[in-house]
């Protein structure tokens, strides 16, 4: 039997899960101006109906990476505001020269709203999924969460059959990511009762659970790959490992998102230049370390107040992933050095008993500055 590339370390996995969903429960940096993705709602949407399912069903096409899926979403209210129609899955029931017509207009006013990343293959998908919804599900997404008893099931009905228009399954641009994420929406907007799933694996989530080694490959340093197709399933299984319930799937999959969005992402060993996008072979390069005043003092507002700091080793960019398809081990993560580092013992005792977020910042700001300038 060949031995899985990935495994999970399970004492850190559990603590990590832990802490992080303490982090989110208590606001603590990052996540003291978090607010979960979509942050507001159409002006003409009436909440907890079935169109408001149908909305998020469409703008899950806007959260597949390299995009920033918090402004698609504000700019796909004001589409929904002025071209309800396009949200209407019975819009989609045209055929031959009628349906390539409305195709071309979806085209057009997503481009002119600044939706116009991948809008070819974005509107054939939206397209397909709310045809078939509109032929199979009496135009509402909710009736296949209700006939689904479990996640495997629903995972099933939106993956199975997605090239047959004919089929009652399969939807476009759904895998387990995306059926996750659909469950995260919908429970948020309390429109399906909570039920067990693991939260979305995407990028965000394996770069933090690779860096802090909750997820081990068989060897770890630099030019280790996280292949996402491989390693998904590991990490959907530690998510129901350790989240005991639909809360905690849910506040763990914000902490990781926020934490790598917003704090993984400045960490001076993610960062990255390229060659300019020539698909899978676009080249990424490593940028320069260095540690003037204000990296040092980006460094404490970030990885410095990031609660699992402790026990995160690796840097892992995400543009690997998004130009090359993996995301792969740069190298240990760097911390600011030599009479630097020692302030870093402020931030590591403070992870494990963090003060309030305000009062945190200032305590570090005042050391840091007092020895700087001695
Ligand atoms: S220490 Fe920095 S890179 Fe590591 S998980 Fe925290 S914020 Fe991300």
């Amino acid at each position: 039997m060949t031995q899985p590339r990935y495994v999970i370390n399970h004492e850190r996995a559990e603590w990590v899960v832990r802490t992080l969903i303490d982090a989110w429960r208590r606001k603590l940096p990052p996540f003291d101006h978090a607010e979960p993705v979509p942050a507001r709602l159409p002006r003409t949407l009436i909440p907890g109906s079935v169109q408001h399912a149908v909305w998020l069903l469409v703008g899950l096409l806007y959260m597949r990476g390299r995009i920033d899926s918090a402004q698609a979403f504000l700019r796909l209210c004001k589409v929904y505001d002025e071209h309800p129609w396009m949200f209407d899955p019975q819009t989609f029931m045209l055929h031959g020269f009628r349906l390539m017509n409305l195709r071309a207009r979806m085209h057009k006013i997503l481009k002119e709203n600044g939706l116009g990343f991948n809008v070819r293959e974005t509107v054939r998908f939206w397209n397909f999924n709310l045809k078939k919804l509109a032929r199979f599900w009496d135009s509402n997404p909710l009736l296949i969460f209700d006939k689904a008893r479990n996640y495997e099931e629903l995972c099933e009905t939106f993956m199975n059959g997605k090239g047959d228009p004919s089929s009652p399954t399969g939807f476009m641009g759904l895998r387990h990511k995306m059926v996750s994420m659909f469950l995260y929406f919908l429970i948020n907007a309390k429109l399906v009762k909570p039920l067990m799933h693991p939260g979305p694996v995407d990028t965000h989530n394996i770069r933090v659970m690779a860096s802090t080694e909750s997820l081990l490959a068989l060897e770890m340093g630099p030019g280790t790959r996280y292949e996402f197709y491989e390693v998904s399933p590991v990490a959907r299984e530690l998510y129901l490992k350790y989240c005991a319930t639909v809360d905690d799937v849910i506040d763990f999959s914000n902490a990781l998102w926020y934490l790598s969005r917003d704090f993984c992402s400045v960490s001076q060993g993610n960062g990255s230049s390229t060659s300019g996008y020539r698909g899978r072979a676009t080249e990424v390069f490593a940028k320069r370390l260095s540690w003037p005043m204000e990296r040092v003092d980006r460094y404490y507002s970030t990885c410095g107040q990031c609660s699992v700091e402790s026990v995160c080793r690796w840097s892992l960019p995400s543009a690997r992933q998004y130009n090359n398809g993996f995301l792969e081990i740069r190298g240990e993560r760097p911390r600011p050095h030599n009479e630097q580092i020692l302030l870093l013992d402020v931030p590591r005792v403070l992870a494990s008993r963090p003060p309030e977020p305000e009062e945190r910042k200032l305590v570090l700001r005042d050391k840091f500055q007092v020895t700087l300038f001695d």
